[in-house]
């Protein structure tokens, strides 16, 4: 079973890098894909870069050129919701696009048109084994929920009140529903995990400098904990 781990940015990565026993490294669409083992499982791990067509070029690759078993993408995203802070884990159970819009022919925000769902289910086991990860530790507070993903870093309550209000999310970032789309054209099962690193809102971006370290350090604690137990 080869597992293709995905992170937008190479601070999302660098933790679980230093565990992994790289074997080779191949360059592909201007991304490295690091072959090797990490926590006894072979993966290959991958900075996609930031947003949606980076992401799914990079779960093309992994799917069609490394024929990986399953994807997991880690990294840090924006919190929706009063109850969510920094540092905390959230598990996308399904993801949408929320900047797909073509509202103008009746379709609701997110629909894709003439695609035979609207949300995106990360696949069941990879859920419970991260659900699983995150009961082990104390000191992360984890959530399970919707993950939106769109071209725009999100820092507006008024976006936030509206990604609430229409998609019920927990949290926003900018690969994960294009990872979860690709995944879902080439049938391979996926999980997002994302680690907040602010509250999207006025300020995100100053929180975003100062938090991402430790979600960094807790989404690849939870993607430790969850290897070890596949
Ligand atoms: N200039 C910054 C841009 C980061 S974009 C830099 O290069 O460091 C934000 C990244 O973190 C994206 O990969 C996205 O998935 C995630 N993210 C964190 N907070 C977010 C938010 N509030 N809205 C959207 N994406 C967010």
């Amino acid at each position: 079973m080869i597992i293709g781990i995905i992170a937008a940015m190479s601070e999302e990565l660098a933790l679980l890098l230093e565990d992994m026993d790289v074997t080779s490294k191949e360059d592909k669409a201007k991304m490295t894909f690091h072959k090797g083992n990490l926590w006894g499982k072979e993966v290959i791990a991958v900075v996609c870069g930031v947003g949606k067509v980076n992401a799914a070029v990079c779960a093309q690759i992994l799917a069609s050129e490394y024929k990986v078993d399953k994807v997991i993408n880690v990294g840090v995203a924006g919190g929706i919701g009063k109850d969510i802070y920094p540092g905390d884990v959230v598990i996308a159970n399904n993801l949408v696009e929320h900047d797909m819009d073509t509202t103008a022919f009746g379709d609701p925000h997110g629909q894709i048109p003439r695609l035979d769902t609207f949300d995106f289910k990360c696949d069941e086991e990879l859920v419970t084994l991260a659900e699983e990860a995150c009961n082990e530790t104390s000191d992360i507070k984890s959530f399970k929920g919707r993950i939106v993903t769109g071209d725009q870093f999100v820092a507006s309550i008024d976006k936030i009140q509206w990604l609430s209000s229409e998609f019920e999310a927990f949290a926003c970032e900018m690969e994960g529903g294009s990872i979860a789309h690709t995944c879902y054209l080439n049938n391979i099962p996926f999980v997002v995990i994302r680690s907040i690193s602010d509250n999207a809102n006025n300020g995100a971006h100053m929180d975003f400098e100062k938090f991402t370290p430790i979600g960094v350090r807790n989404s690849t604690t939870i993607l430790e904990k969850m290897l070890k137990k596949m």
